[in-house]
């Protein structure tokens, strides 16, 4: 048995193919799963949990309403984004109101928007 990638339909091993099933399995999604990384993708939202706290409460004088308004909201980001959550990453890099940032990933997004790892149901 394996869950597809793409649907996330429980299907027997033998109609499998690359954890994708009979269904979703098709060249082009492979050869995009293949040649993608998410390297970036997972430093990003662990950057988030740990420096980006960090400096949250570093910059603000330690634990208090504030530094807690904006690290919860932070903390759970970086959850939803190593989930493979799109609108999480969207939403984080909006947010980190870095134009930079804004270039960097906005580019990184958009080449990975339709890819099957940030599309699971
Ligand atoms: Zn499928």
């Amino acid at each position: 048995m394996g869950t597809c990638e793409k649907c996330g339909e429980v299907s027997s091993s033998f109609e499998m193919r690359d954890g994708l099933c009979k269904y979703c399995w098709t060249p082009e999604v492979v050869s995009v799963k293949q040649e993608i990384g998410f390297i970036w993708w997972e430093v990003w939202a662990w950057l988030g949990l740990t420096l980006g706290n960090l400096f949250t409460f570093a910059l603000n004088g330690g634990v208090n309403m504030i530094t807690l308004a904006v690290a919860i909201p932070t903390t759970i980001l970086g959850i939803l984004i190593l989930k493979y959550n799109k609108y999480a990453f969207l939403i984080a890099t909006i947010l980190s109101l870095n134009p930079l940032l804004w270039i960097i990933n906005g580019i990184y997004l958009k080449n990975r928007w339709n890819h099957p790892n940030v599309n699971k149901k």
